[in-house]
């Protein structure tokens, strides 16, 4: 982990939900790295957890893994309440947490649909209710951050692409692009900044299988005007510059960090 002789984010704590692994992951490293003390979420992968924990403290940092599946309610709840004990409170939260099912949309069972929502979505909302009462119950800090609190969701190009044969997950993204900007309209009073990353097509687990050959890659690099795959790292950084005070003024935004793949490359040779 890279050290940082300017640490923006010193004297606070921060939530990465889903930090096992990929985005989230070097999320929790690049907040720690910024001086920021990180609670390393995780649903199921306690090895993962423990890798991301180790990169923060083997470089000075502080981590606290804490297990919760975020598409359930009391998990949520209990897992704030054990960083707010730990922590005496948190300034960041990251909702970053997410899936694929994928199905063909005539094939798609509910439970494939739900399940997505669930975790994507639900879980989103259930992050980012519980962020936003810590930070009104704890209050202003002024000399910690600007903000009462800063929250940022994980969405996807594909809160804006449609995206044939992942509807479940399209639906879910384009969900959190409301829950963003309707938590921001009205959090905004109170000081508390909502906004979100909307990655391209970022090199973590969760999109291997369109990338594992390179047929895959080529085809892949084609949806890519600046011609590389981004790095789980390229998150990490701008989410520590989203969360600090540098970012002050930046509410309810949609930030997309996709390597032009919004810019419709179809249309680069004139359509
Ligand atoms: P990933 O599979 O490495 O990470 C997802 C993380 O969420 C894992 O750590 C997983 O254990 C965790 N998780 C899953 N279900 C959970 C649950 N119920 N409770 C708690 N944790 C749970 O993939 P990633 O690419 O790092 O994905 C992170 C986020 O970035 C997701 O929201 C994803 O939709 C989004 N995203 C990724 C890309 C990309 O290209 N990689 C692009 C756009 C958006």
């Amino acid at each position: 982990m890279p050290q940082n002789p300017h640490p923006r984010l010193a004297g606070q704590f921060a939530l990465v939900t889903g930090a096992s692994s990929g985005i989230g992951a070097a999320v929790a490293v690049a907040l720690a790295a910024y001086g920021a003390g990180v609670v390393v979420n995780y649903g199921h992968d306690l090895d993962g957890a423990n890798a991301t924990a180790k990169v923060i403290t083997d470089a000075g940092g502080t981590a606290l893994v804490i297990k919760a599946d975020v598409s359930q309610e009391d998990q949520v709840q209990a897992m704030f309440k054990q960083a707010i004990e730990k922590f005496g409170t948190l300034h960041i939260v990251v909702s970053n947490a997410g899936i694929q099912v994928d199905s063909p949309f005539l094939d798609m069972t509910l439970a494939q649909w739900q399940k997505v929502i669930d975790v994507n979505l639900t879980g989103q909302f259930l992050c980012v209710r519980e962020a936003a009462r810590e930070f009104v119950r704890r209050g202003p800090q002024p000399e910690v951050s600007k903000a009462l609190g800063k929250i940022i969701c994980m969405s996807s190009v594909h809160e804006v692409i449609p995206w044939a044969g992942h509807v479940n997950y399209a639906s879910s993204k384009g969900g959190i692009m409301q829950l963003m900007k309707s938590t921001a309209q009205e959090l905004a009073p109170r000081k508390i900044r909502v906004n979100s990353i909307a990655p391209g097509a970022i090199a973590t687990p969760i999109n291997l299988s369109a990338r594992d050959t390179p047929e895959e890659e080529k085809a892949l690099l084609e949806l890519i005007p600046y011609n590389r795959v981004g790095d789980p790292a390229d998150i990490g950084e701008l989410a520590a510059w989203l969360a600090s005070d540098e970012a002050d003024y930046i509410t309810g935004q949609t930030i997309f960090m996709d390597g032009g793949m919004t810019l419709y490359p179809g249309f680069a040779d004139g359509g």
